[in-house]
């Protein structure tokens, strides 16, 4: 089990545990100013990228883009899990940790029922798990497995379990180890008999726990044995766990995907385990839902190479499809395997060979190359049939993709459907302007660039939390990754009263984010304390302007719309107003 470790602790062993100190009994670092510099440990290099900035407790390479604290690095240096991390640092700085409960009254309240959660779930793993041993009431559960050829070692690596076909073997577990009802009954483990009572949620089912990257238990998945109704029962949403914010497996694959550069995506948990099975380690899975921009981005974290594996007649492809901006947007290149209808990874191995999956990428199709044959499928020679198909591509060409990438889309999509390139280019061009109007390109622009200083003056200069109330403009955020640093650095603030990189980073699964963090931390040094005050002013105003600017740009879509149509409110009205918020704007413009 993964234990709980309190903050308070975790900042104890921090400040005891000097970064430089630490990172430099693996690596020869140097004084070059205020950081220390020396040869990245995570990629191959000749002259000195790596850098660790003492003051903020934080290390960031400016080559490959790896960054992090003192337990980061550790974790991603010794291939060690969080906990492993913060155990031998507290050995070797002497702090005594115990791992039973430690609450002090700054983790509030929130800290304590997560806690309480974990526990849960780490109960009811240990309980279905012991029921897969168990001789009787495990024996269907495990005929079953062996069925599909799942090996002990690999149940156990994932902790596989059994749920028996009873009401009230969980509740009665729950209650004898005193086990918190209430935290079983909000994850979804047990429910509420109106009679009064709880019973067993998960019943007859092989059990699938899903984990954090720490490791923890924060749901699970159920499938049911032989027929029956749903197939799959699973934890819903809580305060532990968002399907689309993970996903199966990643915890187990974590290393080997990032060794081999690579992650295989299928979509159940027999299709990763039956993989698992046969060797084939770097592979997770979708949670029963389409693959969100927040898991594309925890993966990004690992590798930059990711392969999708999907049955050719579910709903998976639509969902695959759908996926590609994604990519796209997070600079991570993918790529798909389609089996045959009515085949799995496990079926298609035992066919065809392992080999398809040991190497996966030279197999592999281009996400787009995929998509541009769905769209062309039995597509004649008539040129209306042509520009049709292409119409369909269209919104794939519109978000952040990049410009080589794109150009190599239009490439294909020319050869296709020999249509020139330059007419597509046209084309496209028209489909632009519609879409998206230059002056809403600007404003996204200035927005980022404006997003970007901003988080780095918080980083650098934390104390201006206290005069800025970032809260009123989180949601103006029109970055997404942006808007998840600022949130993560209010919410840190929020919770200490002060702003600790290193506490910061810990809070925050996402991995490219704390690179991100620690990138921004250490480029941001172009401030000067004595201009802090005016930096802010300008700040608040510039927010303020970008906000009017966007509520301008709604308006008089708005009025277009009523012109046009008749219909979606008051012309006048809107026309007024539009003049107040232009009065607003020229205003906040002459105070510049
Ligand atoms: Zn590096």
């Amino acid at each position: 089990m993964a234990p709980f470790i309190p903050e308070a602790k975790l900042l104890e062993i921090k400040d005891a545990a000097s970064i430089a100190d630490v990172i430099g009994q693996y690596i020869r670092l140097n004084q070059r100013g205020r950081y220390l510099v020396g040869l990245c440990p995570f990629h191959a290099e000749k002259t000195p990228s790596f850098t660790v900035y003492p003051e903020r407790n934080i290390f960031h390479c400016f080559g490959c883009g790896a960054g992090g604290n003192v337990f980061t690095f550790l974790m991603q240096h010794l291939r060690l899990t969080f906990p492993e991390a913060v155990a031998e640092l507290a050995q070797k700085y002497g702090i005594p940790l115990q791992w039973k409960k430690e609450i002090s009254p700054a983790q509030g309240q929130l800290s304590r029922q997560r806690q309480t959660f974990y526990e849960v779930n780490e109960l009811a793993a240990k309980f279905f798990e012991s029921k897969l041993a168990h001789l009787q009431q495990g024996e269907s559960a495990r005929q079953y497995l062996a069925r599909r050829g799942l090996p002990e070692s690999v149940a156990k690596a994932y902790r596989v379990g059994y749920a028996p076909d009873d009401w009230r073997l969980l509740v009665r577990a729950l209650s004898d180890q005193r086990g918190n009802l209430e935290a079983a009954l909000q994850l979804g483990l047990i429910a509420e008999r109106t009679s009064g009572g709880h019973y067993d949620r998960f019943r007859g089912r092989v059990m699938f726990p899903i984990f954090d990257m720490q490791g923890r238990v924060i749901a699970f998945g159920g499938r049911v044995i032989g027929e029956g109704e749903p197939k799959y029962l699973n934890s819903p949403e809580s305060q532990l766990y968002s399907k689309g914010r993970n996903l199966y497996g990643l915890y187990q694959a974590r290393e080997a995907i990032r060794k081999q550069n690579i992650v295989i995506l299928v979509e159940g948990y027999m299709d990763l385990l039956a993989l698992r099975a046969r060797g084939v380690e770097p592979v997770v899975a979708t949670l029963g839902t389409a693959l969100t921009r927040e898991q594309v981005r925890l993966l990004k974290g690992y590798t930059s190479r990711v392969m999708l594996v999907f049955d050719a007649d579910t709903a998976g492809l639509k969902a695959m499809q759908r996926s590609l901006p994604h990519f796209a947007g997070e600079r991570l290149s993918a790529r798909v395997l389609v089996l045959p209808a009515g085949e799995d990874p496990d079926s298609y191995a035992a066919k065809y060979g392992v080999e398809v999956f040991t190497s996966p990428w030279e197999q592999g199709q281009p996400l787009f190359a995929f998509i541009l044959d769905q769209a062309t499928l039995g597509l004649g020679d008539a040129l209306e049939a042509k520009l049709a198909a292409f119409e369909s591509l269209k919104p794939y060409f519109q978000g952040e993709v990049d410009s080589v990438e794109r150009n190599l889309w239009l490439q294909m999509a020319a050869k296709r459907l020999g249509v020139p390139e330059s007419a597509l280019e046209a084309s496209l061009k028209t489909y632009r302007q519609a879409a998206l109007p230059t002056i809403v390109v600007r404003q996204q622009e200035e927005a980022l660039n404006l997003e970007k200083r901003f988080i780095k003056l918080l980083l650098t200069y934390p104390e201006v939390l206290a005069r800025f109330d970032l809260e009123e403009y989180l949601d103006q955020f029109v970055h997404p990754e942006m808007q998840t640093i600022a949130q993560y650095i209010h919410s840190c603030y929020q919770q200490v009263g002060y702003l600790d990189h290193s506490l910061l980073i810990m809070q925050i699964e996402e991995e490219n984010i704390c690179r991100r963090i620690c990138s921004l931390a250490l480029a941001a040094e172009e401030y000067q304390l004595e201009n802090l005050e005016s930096e802010l002013a300008d700040y608040t105003r510039s927010f303020q302007k970008i906000q009017l600017k966007r509520e301008h740009q709604n308006l008089k879509e708005k009025m277009e719309h009523s012109y046009k149509t008749g219909k979606g409110g008051d012309y006048l009205a809107l026309q007024a107003q539009l003049q107040d918020l232009r009065q607003r704007l020229k205003k906040l413009e002459s105070t510049h």
